[in-house]
């Protein structure tokens, strides 16, 4: 069996692993336009503030292909997939036979139309990828007045900030959202997370957004003028607005798109033998009961592996997942989990808040718990996340929720949920248990 995989990273790898578990023997190609083996790509704003290194970016092993006998295809750019005759096409002309094709190639970035903004200055450029960090690292080296813009206060905008800030920049994130991290946080938690940036010398200008980059002679930038007017000084323009599936290659391929990639609960495409999973897919989205594209890490290797089950031949179904993130900013930890801005009035809200220092948010339909963020102390929030997924009814618990007393639980002496941060899973099969009780407070 020849399986071939688009996609180097936490979707393509996790399909790769658990092909291998079910078929020992099957060649499985692994192929990515990044020269690199697989890294951690969450870490690359640390390697931009030097926390992490040429040596710990890496996510797997120096032996994983190897061990695993994958065969890696690296800096190798697909361009085109021929699904009746079953051929990846790379840039180079090779053409490549599968039986089994996995496609996980991730998000690109997202780049709104700005005057000015030119991909190709070494003082500008996007976030996603290991180059994009080491390219900012060096057009840190050449800021003149050491002021650099990030557009976009999501995940990806943050963390480029505190790695610029960190270079010794001086750094202005500019925001379309009311708010930093605006999709995920409320109100409360974002102005708690904007002034802990703030204390550490990154300034939020939100509800604005870069309408154009003034640029000197060679093409780089000196200054951004903001839709208020304001104009900023800057040496970097970095645009962290998000990602939209990397799926322009697939034009032509029969595979079906609607934003994203269209899967069936195996993970299988609408055409045979052609599975995909990660950020580039469309999923089932189990709080708001509706296809959506969820780009976080664990889902990606959820997906993957689910896909490379049923690829090797083992039947197994995605039942969907959640929005999770969790982000430490200065040393502030969040967690944001499913809705946590409910659109109507039938969602209720429940709030803990002691000062600036720790606040819980509980969104509630009727009395399943459907969303949560945890800010300052976000003990039990492996908990929370596995009780959301499984739209467990929990509302008289709320109190011990908000006060953080989350631990583990026995249900009905038979069903434990305990702290899947910490590497623990669910156990037993809540689709009947619409109700649990607690037994053991720690
Ligand atoms: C700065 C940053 C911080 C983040 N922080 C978090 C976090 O804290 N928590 C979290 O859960 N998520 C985080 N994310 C999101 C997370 O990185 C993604 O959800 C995850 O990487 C998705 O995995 P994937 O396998 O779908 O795709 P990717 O990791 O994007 O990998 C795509 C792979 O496909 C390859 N590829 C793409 N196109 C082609 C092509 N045409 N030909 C050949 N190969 C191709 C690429 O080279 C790569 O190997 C962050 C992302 C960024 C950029």
């Amino acid at each position: 069996m020849k399986y071939v995989i688009i996609g180097n990273s936490y979707a393509g790898l996790s399909c790769a692993d658990a092909i291998r578990r079910f078929d020992k023997t099957g060649e499985v190609t692994i192929i990515s336009d990044e020269n690199y083996k697989a890294y951690a790509r969450p870490l690359i704003s640390y390697y931009l503030e030097g926390k992490t290194t040429d040596e710990t970016i890496w996510y797997k092993d120096d032996d994983y292909y190897e061990k695993n006998s994958f065969k890696p295809m690296l800096g190798k750019k697909v361009i085109s997939v021929d699904t009746a005759a079953k051929k990846v096409i790379i840039e180079d002309g090779t053409k490549i036979d599968y039986d089994k094709l996995f496609i996980g190639p991730g998000g690109v970035p997202f780049v709104p139309p700005t005057e000015g903004f030119n991909i190709e200055s070494p003082m500008m450029g996007t976030f996603t990828k290991f180059d994009d960090a080491k390219k900012m690292k060096n057009a840190a080296k050449m800021a003149k007045n050491k002021e650099a813009i990030v557009v976009g206060g999501g995940l990806i905008g943050l963390k480029a900030s505190e790695g610029l800030k960190a270079l010794g920049l001086h750094v202005t994130i500019v925001e379309l959202l009311p708010r930093v991290l605006g999709l995920a946080l409320d109100e409360i938690s974002g102005n708690i997370t904007a002034k802990r940036l703030n204390e550490n010398g990154i300034d939020t200008a939100t509800g604005e957004t870069v309408t154009k980059i003034n640029l000197d002679a060679s093409g780089n930038p000196v200054s951004v003028i903001l839709k208020s007017g304001k104009e900023l000084i800057a040496d970097i323009v970095v645009v962290g607005v998000g990602v939209r599936p990397n799926v322009s290659f697939l034009e032509g391929s029969g595979v079906k798109i609607d934003r994203g990639i269209i899967v069936d609960k195996t993970m299988m495409t609408s055409v045979k033998d052609v599975y995909a999973g990660g950020d580039a897919v469309v999923i089932y989205d189990v709080i708001n009961k509706r296809p959506n594209i969820i780009a976080i890490v664990p889902l990606a290797c959820e997906e993957g592996r689910v896909a490379g089950t049923n690829m090797a031949g083992v039947y197994r179904e995605y039942p969907g997942g959640m929005g999770l993130n969790a982000v430490e900013i200065y040393g502030l930890p969040i967690v944001t989990i499913g809705l946590t801005n409910p659109a109507n009035d039938s969602q209720k809200v429940y709030m803990f808040q002691d000062d600036e220092k720790v606040y819980r948010k509980l969104v509630y339909d009727g009395e399943v718990l459907v969303g949560a963020i945890l800010l300052g102390d976000i003990a039990g929030s492996g908990i929370l996340s596995a009780i959301i997924r499984q739209g467990l009814k929990c509302l008289k618990y709320k109190d011990e929720f908000l006060n953080g007393n989350i631990y583990s639980f026995v249900i009905d002496n038979e069903f434990e949920i305990y702290n899947i941060n910490e590497g623990y899973a669910i156990r037993g099969d809540f689709e009947d248990l619409p109700e649990f009780s607690r037994t053991n407070w720690r």
